[in-house]
């Protein structure tokens, strides 16, 4: 647990920082600002309530990696390099365990035309030197017995991890109060005056009227509804699209899996990721359709269907739950991490599908935004100034 002494002191003169949003990137880079020494107030009516509470929590650069999309791989390699120091962190700071796993994922296919989806992949991966081993069925079925005897292909992916994202948001939010951080209920909008953000104003509810309150940053991170925040010179509403997920959470007895196992299922993609505690989360569906988080039969019809084929007993696990959120998308998969333009107002939004994988290096970049410090590596590919309204995106 965070002692007195091990809290950073807070100067008259640090900077104060207003976080809007209180999903795992805004707490996180609340926290890490908090570290850092800054005076910092989250806004959020739900924190953790939005795209994080719905998040299977894969750390998994290597299997997300696709073609044409190096900056965002060169950024999710580097996050997941960060999350063992981030998790050792936030245990030391809570007293709790982030229960961090790293066994690693195993690719797995149905048919030959999916096996030739992930030989694609894995062709991909040795073409930008990323460690992979080909597994037969019969080694894939050795380390996870529980898999169909009729899939097809297997390959190990060794460096990736995997953590519950509602304990990680569980975490940050006592950590943050071990700070002396404020959550305060309620959503906010940045206040502008004279071409630069001189604070917040928060909505009104019912019994609370509308606040201004003064900070000498803001950062906006609230998902996809960043979209609706005007900015000038900022197009965040050409940038930042919500993507709908479906994603189930099913429970049996410990160990049935002991990694994150990943599936084509005839030309679909489904995952299994188990916890100790015998939860295992099948997701996700990735649906274009706007702001709708309703849970669909069918939906829940193409997981289950795709889960139990590659792994049979999942049939008999109990359903626990049917989830939808809205991940943030932006038209270039990569986020906005950084400063905005307008003197005062910083950016953290637009994770997409990989929000849990890139958030200690977010708050990394976000931090160093804030207090003007050399950025990090990967800093570059997040400016969020790639989307300045009078010029194009990349
Ligand atoms: C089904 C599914 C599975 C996923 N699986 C993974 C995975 O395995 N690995 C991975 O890396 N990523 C995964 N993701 C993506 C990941 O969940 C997101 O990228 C990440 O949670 C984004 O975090 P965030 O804090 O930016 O947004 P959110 O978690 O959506 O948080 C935004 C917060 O802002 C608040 N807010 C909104 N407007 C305002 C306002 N005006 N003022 C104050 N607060 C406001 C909301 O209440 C919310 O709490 C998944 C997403 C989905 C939907």
């Amino acid at each position: 647990m965070t002692s007195p002494a091990d809290r950073p002191a807070v100067q008259a003169a640090a900077p104060r920082v207003a976080v809007l949003g209180g999903g795992i990137v805004g707490l996180a880079s609340a926290w890490a600002l908090a570290r850092a020494g800054c005076r910092v107030e989250v806004f959020d009516d739900d924190p953790g309530g939005g795209a994080s509470f719905a998040a299977a929590g894969m750390i998994a650069p290597t299997s997300e990696a696709a073609f044409g999309q190096e900056h965002l791989l060169a950024a999710g390699l580097a996050s997941a390099r960060l999350w063992p120091d981030f998790a050792r962190d936030l245990e030391h700071c809570t007293g709790a365990s982030v229960a961090l796993q790293s066994t690693g994922t195993l690719l797995v296919a149905s048919d030959h035309d999916d096996a030739a989806v992930v030989q694609r992949h894995t062709m991909l991966l040795d073409r930008l030197g990323l460690a992979s081993q080909r597994l037969g069925t019969r080694a894939a079925r050795r380390l996870e017995p529980a898999l169909s005897p009729r899939l097809c292909a297997g390959v190990l992916l060794r460096d990736e991890h995997s953590v519950d994202p509602r304990r990680v948001v569980r975490l940050l939010l006592a950590a943050l109060g071990s700070l002396g951080v404020q959550v305060r209920p309620t959503r906010a909008r940045p206040l502008l005056a004279a071409a630069r953000c001189v604070g917040v104003v928060t909505e009104p509810g019912p019994g609370r009227p509308v606040e201004r309150v003064e900070a000498d940053a803001v950062v906006v991170a609230s998902g996809w509804s960043a979209r609706d925040v005007v900015l000038p010179g900022l197009d965040l509403r050409r940038a930042v699209r919500p993507l709908k997920g479906q994603i189930l959470r099913l429970r049996g007895e410990p160990g049935l899996l002991t990694r994150t196992v990943r599936a084509t299922v005839h030309g679909d993609e489904v995952y299994l990721v188990p916890r100790p505690d015998g939860e295992v989360v099948v997701g996700a569906t990735s649906e274009d359709v706007g702001v709708d988080t309703r849970v669909t039969a069918g939906g829940v019809h193409e997981l289950l269907r795709s889960a139990v084929a590659v792994v049979p007993e999942v049939a008999e696990l109990e359903l626990v739950e049917a989830t939808a959120r809205l991940r943030p998308a932006t038209v270039d998969n990569l986020p906005l991490v950084g400063a905005t333009g307008t003197p005062g107002l910083l950016v953290a939004v637009g994770h997409g599908r990989d929000g849990i994988l890139l958030t200690p290096l977010t708050a990394q970049v976000m931090t160093a935004a804030v207090l003007d410090a050399p950025a990090p590596r990967h800093a570059e590919s997040l400016d969020p100034q790639r989307f300045a309204a009078e010029r194009s995106p990349m």
